[in-house]
């Protein structure tokens, strides 16, 4: 291939990604959601042999596009009510084409001014969108996972200052261990972070929760006493993923904070109902946690791999991750991301979180959220009165649970019966789970485009899946 820059061809690989872009984005309203092929079909068509030589990108990216098409779950639309996925703004779509356009490496200002700086006012605009205190660093990692690391690190390296020891020098060897105390209803998420930290799953206490999802103080006050011994970490729900239930931030942190704990906050999405004047109560005291983690690929309707970490304690934060380099080129009053991130390259996931923030304004936001949490409550009431459905759990926010229900008793094999067929209609989508030893069907609204036509034609594939 020519080694100089070839306008036509790179401009015309570019048409057709737009173009395939467009025809997909189109075809959400009709398309189905769930992914017809099946693995064999897609190996059958991508598992060729390792190409030895070069071939026409445009027609790569044509038959990636024809390849992929069936293969693609349908969770950019509307009628996508599985997990907590969300949908992308086009504003988001478009500035993250930029930013594969612009290909910043991301690790420092020096890499990416305009990155680093849109990162330093994004972080103050989250801040005060979620009701974080304003002096807390941050940074933007992959997701929520990555955030649980990040902050749970910077926890770890507080608490063992404590002790005398710097964890970062000398590892976790002869130091007290960590107890984390996380509720039952937590995250596997939390799990992994605190794998990864080294402390261990067996450091773990779960702390039982009300049979609606929150934890229970008196059960955090018992576990408090127990441990209060040791360094002490505890980590509270915004937003359980089946219930979307709070935990009570502000007597939580209170009872944790008299016993010198680090109150970490998984608010992945729930975190963002802080905009809702309607809903903000729920967050009642969370500004008094230590840190916070949260997505921007869930509620704020960005793209994969954009998510949140904030610590009140910045030193903390800092000399958990910061790190000096022979080759670094400081530049004087500027922010060097890698002294915040777990990542050290990276793309400019700032760009598509400037523009949506820009473009929606808190009020646009907001009403993203209140929307959602509408949408959702349209379907549990619409499930809820139809016979043969049991709702168990209204939303509060944006998720609710129902069952659907058996002559036989046969409660759990109806209710996957119905999700399965739903499926397989592929008009809409919906995921299981078991609440409370009952199996039960997720309905999560986390997608901007879920209109109220995307919810009449859910519940009508709702009442015909359980017709047949
Ligand atoms: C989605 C989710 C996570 C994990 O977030 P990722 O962005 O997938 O890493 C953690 N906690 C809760 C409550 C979630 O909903």
């Amino acid at each position: 291939m020519d080694r100089g820059r070839n306008d036509e061809s790179e401009a015309a690989i570019l048409d057709r990604a737009r173009a395939h872009a467009l025809a997909f984005l189109d075809s959400l309203e009709t398309r189905r959601i769930a992914p017809a092929a099946t693995p064999a079909e897609l190996r059958a068509r991508f598992a060729e042999a390792l190409p030895e030589q070069s071939s026409d990108p445009g027609a790569v990216i044509d038959a990636l596009a024809r390849d992929a098409e069936d293969g693609l779950l349908g969770s950019a639309s509307g009628r996508f009510f599985g997990w907590v996925i969300g949908g992308t703004l086009p504003v988001a779509i478009a500035a993250e084409w930029l930013t594969a356009a612009w290909d910043q490496n991301c690790a420092a200002y020096a890499l990416s001014p305009a990155e680093a700086v849109v990162e330093e006012v994004c972080g103050a605009w989250l801040k005060q969108l979620l009701g974080l205190p304003e002096t807390a660093s941050f940074a933007f990692v992959t997701g929520c996972q990555m955030a649980h690391v990040t902050a749970l690190a910077a926890a770890r390296h507080a608490l063992l200052e404590r002790h005398g020891i710097d964890v970062e020098r000398t590892g976790l060897a002869g130091a007290p261990p960590i107890r984390v105390l996380l509720s039952e209803n937590r995250h596997e998420t939390l799990l992994r972070a605190v794998r990864l930290l080294g402390m261990g799953t067996d450091s773990i206490t779960p702390i039982a929760c009300e049979p609606g999802g929150a934890m229970r103080m008196d059960a955090l006050a018992d576990a408090l006493r127990e441990h209060a011994q040791g360094p002490l970490i505890l980590c509270l729900q915004a937003g359980d993923l089946n219930t979307g239930s709070y935990d009570a931030f502000a007597p939580a942190c209170e009872m944790a904070h008299a016993h010198g704990a680090w109150v970490h906050v998984d608010g992945a999405f729930g975190l963002w109902a802080a905009v809702s004047p309607r809903l903000h109560h729920l967050l009642r005291g969370v500004g008094q946690a230590d840190s916070w983690a949260t997505d921007g690929h869930k509620w704020l309707n960005l793209p994969q791999d954009i998510g949140f970490a904030f610590v009140a304690d910045r030193a903390a934060h800092h000399a958990s991750f910061g790190q000096a380099t022979a080759y670094g080129v400081l530049v004087e009053d500027t922010r060097r991301q890698i002294n915040w991130n777990p990542e050290w390259s990276r793309r400019a996931r700032g760009f598509p979180v400037y523009a949506a923030i820009r473009a929606l304004g808190r009020a646009g936001i907001t009403e993203i959220v209140e929307r959602c949490c509408d949408r959702a409550t349209a379907l549990v009431e619409g499930m809820a009165a139809m016979p043969g459905v049991e709702v168990l759990a209204r939303p509060i926010i944006n998720p609710g649970l129902v069952r659907f229900l058996a002559d036989d008793g046969n409660h759990d094999a109806r209710t996957e019966a119905v999700i399965r067929r739903v499926q397989e209609s592929g008009t809409a989508w919906f995921g299981p789970t078991t609440w409370h030893g009952m199996r039960a069907m997720r309905i999560s609204v986390c997608n901007w485009r879920t209109s109220e036509e995307d919810v009449r034609r859910t519940l009508k594939a709702i009442r015909e899946a359980m017709r047949s």
